[in-house]
């Protein structure tokens, strides 16, 4: 028999395992199952060679539970070890620099299980003795037995195995007997075994009798020894990648379409990406991509190996050339793993590409769902966004749709303003929004639908990307005005009808929360609305943001402003007018005579002053001047209101209006339909 000491150079490996890998131990099983696929590889590489003539037989690893026993043991056929291997490979373990990096990587027992070679030593995070039975492929070879209980020293001795390979029997400790469980087991080895390439068994396939599942004696194979991204894409039909889907993300409905990702140089990798249906949901999702190494799954955290607007995909990326073992910085920083993320975003898009130009029907057909995640990687990927430019889509209020090229095609003639730049209107809302759409149609002006989560963020890029353009928002100005095509028409009022008009209106219009309205006068279409409310597009992207970004909560604060512009041009306006200085003609001809005498007195006082200090008396006189301009203008407001509250009509202007824009609700609604009524 032979004794030693397990080569560790520094310091004992034992407690590091124990302490320092507690928190993902579960993974011992991942280690030694692929250590097992790996020897049974290697076996079959050396017969392929010629290099082993024997009978290869049954090639399966299996995983066994002797509950009795309180043993895990995990088996397979492959190549097996001479007392040499043991030694050369088990006994020595190269381990210098160790303290150093356990600091900085205590919390990450990949890290250290990957950076040591430590894998097979993983077995010591939940057993507290190891035992190793291995019998070599090797002509002659002797059986061994390798026993450890979890301190330096190790035993090694010749044993009886009569068959080929390596049994590794774990004598579970008390805190993880949860591995004796047949259910744990199989939980664990559907997690990281599913798609190894070599047919791995757990217990066996059970059946019901009698009223409960008992054993089959036929074996309980776990995985799926070549999954879909391992075959060639010219031997797989739709339906295989839609099983496929559905095997990796159950109760999902179908993927709209998937990527097969197949490179050799500069680095390998394969894989297959699908596009799920996400509609406008940007949460992170649950069900995400899954990285694997040569079959063994390794995490479903990918980020920073993928572009972060693709972890809306999901599927699977196999690559032996992403360094696993490695903390999450590292793997950000790693100038293989940018390749990798850079290929990808080209494959996708090249991908995206490619459907647009086979099917543009289909492409169309499935863009409101693919909408986001486009977006997604415009905003955030100038490499993505650059190829994307020539298929994202554009779609207008009708559902057509259009590439960017073709929409500036279709509306540069018509919707060019003055200052050269190609306006393109858009709705956020087509119901609310119904009656500006249908009037900006009128004036053969085409509106985009843009209500989407990220369009506000989407319409901001294009604005930067594409020369000359702006987009404004359908209800942001009256039809006339959205694109100014030539400098404003006066609104044909004197500063006295203004005077009049403004309080008039003004002071009919109901209280809406949050809500401010501006009065203001423009010569528009006779035929347009006596009263228009529009909403000044800059303050309100200014408010959509800060409904969304912290650190603007004050302008998220501040009410929503709108534009009340009467139509001077509209018959119903003219009327009111009209009336109105008949009716208050006699009573607000003299207030204004007598505003215009205070007002040429105060001029001709500053006048007197000029660079002069103001005397006692002058300062009073002023004052008392002012004051009585307050006064009268305070007074003539009051008459204006008085007789504007007794006027239906104008009430019902404005009504009309507010309820146009689903702003006139509750006790002012029924208000409305009452006066409706009588007026009938
Ligand atoms: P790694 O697999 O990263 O090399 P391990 O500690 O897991 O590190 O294993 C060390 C070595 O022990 C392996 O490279 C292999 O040569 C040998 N070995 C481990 N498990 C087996 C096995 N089941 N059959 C044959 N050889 C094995």
């Amino acid at each position: 028999m032979q004794k030693g000491q397990i080569g560790v150079t520094t310091e004992n490996i034992f407690p590091v395992i124990k302490k320092f890998l507690y928190s993902d131990h579960e993974i011992f099983l991942r280690e030694l199952v692929s250590n097992a696929i790996d020897a049974t590889q290697k076996l079959k590489t050396l017969a392929s060679f010629g290099e082993f003539k024997g009978e290869l037989g049954e090639m399966n690893v299996s995983v066994s539970i002797d509950k009795e026993a309180g043993t895990l043991t995990v088996s397979d056929h492959g190549i097996g070890m001479t007392a040499e291997d043991i030694d050369k490979y088990i006994n020595q373990i190269a381990f210098s620099g160790a303290e150093e990096f356990l600091n900085k990587y205590k919390d990450n027992a990949n890290a250290i299980i990957g950076h040591f070679g430590l894998g097979f030593y993983s077995a010591f995070m939940v057993a507290k003795k190891v035992e190793i039975r291995s019998l070599s492929y090797k002509e002659g070879a002797e059986a061994v037995l390798w026993q450890c209980d979890g301190s330096p020293e190790y035993t090694m001795e010749a044993t009886e195995k009569s068959t080929r390979g390596t049994d590794i029997v774990l004598y579970l400790d008390d805190d993880n007997k949860e591995f004796l469980e047949q259910s744990r087991i199989d939980t664990l080895l559907k997690k990281y075994c599913r798609f190894l390439p070599v047919p791995v068994v757990s217990g066996k396939v059970q059946e019901w009798k009698d009223g409960k599942y008992v054993d089959t004696d036929k074996d309980k194979v776990i995985n799926d020894t070549e999954p879909t991204w391992t075959k060639k894409p010219s031997e797989l039909t739709d339906e295989d990648y839609r099983k496929f889907y559905h095997d990796l993300y159950p109760g999902q409905e179908d993927p709209l379409f998937w990527i097969h990702l197949n490179v050799d140089y500069p680095f390998t990798l394969t894989g297959i990406l699908f596009f799920p249906k996400i509609k406008s949901n940007l949460e992170i999702r649950k069900d995400r991509i899954q990285l694997y190494c040569n079959q063994v799954f390794v995490t479903d955290s990918v980020e920073g190996v993928v572009p972060e607007f693709m972890m809306l995909l999901q599927g699977v990326i196999d690559s032996p050339d992403i360094p696993l073992n490695v903390s999450r910085s590292y793997l950000q920083s790693d100038t293989a793993v940018k390749k990798i993320s850079g290929y990808i975003t080209k494959k996708v898009a090249s991908r995206l590409d490619e459907l647009f130009k086979e099917n543009r029907q289909d492409f169309e057909s499935k863009w409101d769902d693919i909408k986001i995640f486009i977006e997604y990687g415009m905003l955030t990927d100038e490499k993505f966004c650059e190829a994307a430019m020539k298929f994202t889509l554009l779609r207008d209020t009708e559902g057509k749709y259009f590439t960017l090229e073709e929409y500036r095609t279709l509306v540069e003639a018509s919707q060019t303003d003055k200052d050269g730049n190609v306006v393109y209107i858009y709705a956020t809302d087509p119901t609310a929004q119904f009656n500006y759409i249908n009037t900006a149609n009128e004036k053969g002006y085409n509106v985009l639908l843009m209500d989407g989560q990220l369009d506000g963020h989407f319409i901001s890029m294009l604005e930067s990307k594409i020369e000359k353009t702006r987009f404004v928002r359908v209800d942001s100005d009256v039809a006339e005005n959205l694109i100014p095509k030539e400098d404003k028409k006066d609104s044909g009022l004197t500063p006295d009808q203004i005077s009049l008009l403004t309080p008039l209106f003004r002071s009919q219009v109901p209280e809406v929360d949050k809500a401010d309205f501006l009065v203001s006068f423009e010569s528009l279409d006779p035929a347009a609305n006596p009263i228009l409310i529009t909403q000044n597009e800059y303050m309100r992207r200014m408010k959509d943001m800060a409904a969304t970004q912290p650190g603007m909560s004050f302008y998220a604060e501040l009410p929503d402003n709108y534009n009340l512009i009467v139509n001077t041009s509209q018959p119903v306006i003219k009327k009111i007018l009209e009336e109105a200085q008949e009716a208050l003609g006699g009573k607000i001809t003299p207030i204004n005579e007598a505003i215009d005498k205070a007002n040429e007195r105060i001029t001709s006082l500053r006048a007197e002053i000029k660079d002069n200090k103001p005397s006692d008396e002058q300062q009073a006189e002023e004052k008392t001047l002012m004051d009585e301009i307050e006064g009268k203008r305070k007074e003539k407001d009051d008459i204006i209101k008085d007789y504007a509250s007794d006027r239906p009509l104008v009430k019902q202007v404005i009504d009309i209006a507010l309820l146009a824009n689903g702003l006139l609700r509750g006790r002012d609604l029924s208000e409305f339909i009452k006066r409706s009524v009588a007026m009938l």
